[in-house]
């Protein structure tokens, strides 16, 4: 199953889905092409695949992206070769913004769509400045995406609010475990089930 998490910038999606994948086995996480800088805890390949404009548009030519979007006066992007490496591996999480997600819902109709946000504008203000990894204009420009992107959110199917932490997780591990135990997900696991039975005497 496909996972796309959206929700504004600062609102903790990166602290989730960190502590998510320490929580819950049989996860892997779409690495985005991105042309933000690298910021110094990030590592190229592991966060996102830090490319420069002129790569980024090339590769939009060729089509080798499933969505893009400019998000903060950058460009951003999922690739069909990221989601084909990893979608057989296990659940498939995608960190993306409200434009990709929506882009996302149009060719993959199964996806699972859930938007994060954080408990108000305030506690949003101050964990994208004690973050520390944006400056003043950057957080302010965060800050006016992050209310639109609010308005934009009605195309999601979950919405998980990232007051208390262990709360979000709990709400996200939920979700997606709720998903696995769905009948139409475990056929195969139900007909090993069944074979036993058959062979019972
Ligand atoms: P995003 O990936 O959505 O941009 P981050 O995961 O980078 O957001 O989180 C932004 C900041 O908020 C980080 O400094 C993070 O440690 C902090 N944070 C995340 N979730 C919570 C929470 N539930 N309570 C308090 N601070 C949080
Ligand atoms: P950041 O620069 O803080 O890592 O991410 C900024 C925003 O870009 C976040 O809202 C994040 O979800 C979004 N983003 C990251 N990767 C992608 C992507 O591949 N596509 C789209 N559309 N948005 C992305």
């Amino acid at each position: 199953m496909i996972y796309v998490v959206s929700g504004p910038s600062g609102c903790g999606k990166s602290t989730l889905i960190r502590e998510l994948f320490n929580r819950l086995p049989g996860l892997q996480f779409s690495v985005s092409h991105t042309t933000r800088a690298k910021r110094p805890t990030e590592i190229d390949g592991r966060e996102y695949y830090f490319i420069n404009r002129e790569k980024f548009q090339e590769m939009k030519e060729a089509g080798a992206f499933l969505e893009w979007a400019m998000v903060h006066n950058e460009l951003y992007g999922t690739s069909w070769e990221e989601i084909k490496k990893k979608k057989d591996q296990g659940d498939l999480i995608l960190d993306i913004d409200v434009q990709g997600a929506r882009q996302v819902k149009k060719r993959i109709e199964k996806a699972v769509f859930i938007f994060v946000i954080p408990p108000s504008y305030p506690e949003l203000e101050k964990r994208l400045k004690e973050r520390k990894t944006d400056s003043p204009e950057a957080i302010s420009l965060r800050l006016k995406n992050a209310r639109k992107e609010i308005m934009e959110s009605d195309i999601f199917d979950y919405l998980v609010i990232n007051g208390q932490l262990e709360k979000a997780l709990d709400e996200l591990r939920a979700i997606i475990l709720s998903h696995r135990c769905l009948f139409k997900e475990r056929q195969k696991e139900f007909k090993e089930i069944i074979r036993s039975f058959k062979s019972w005497p």
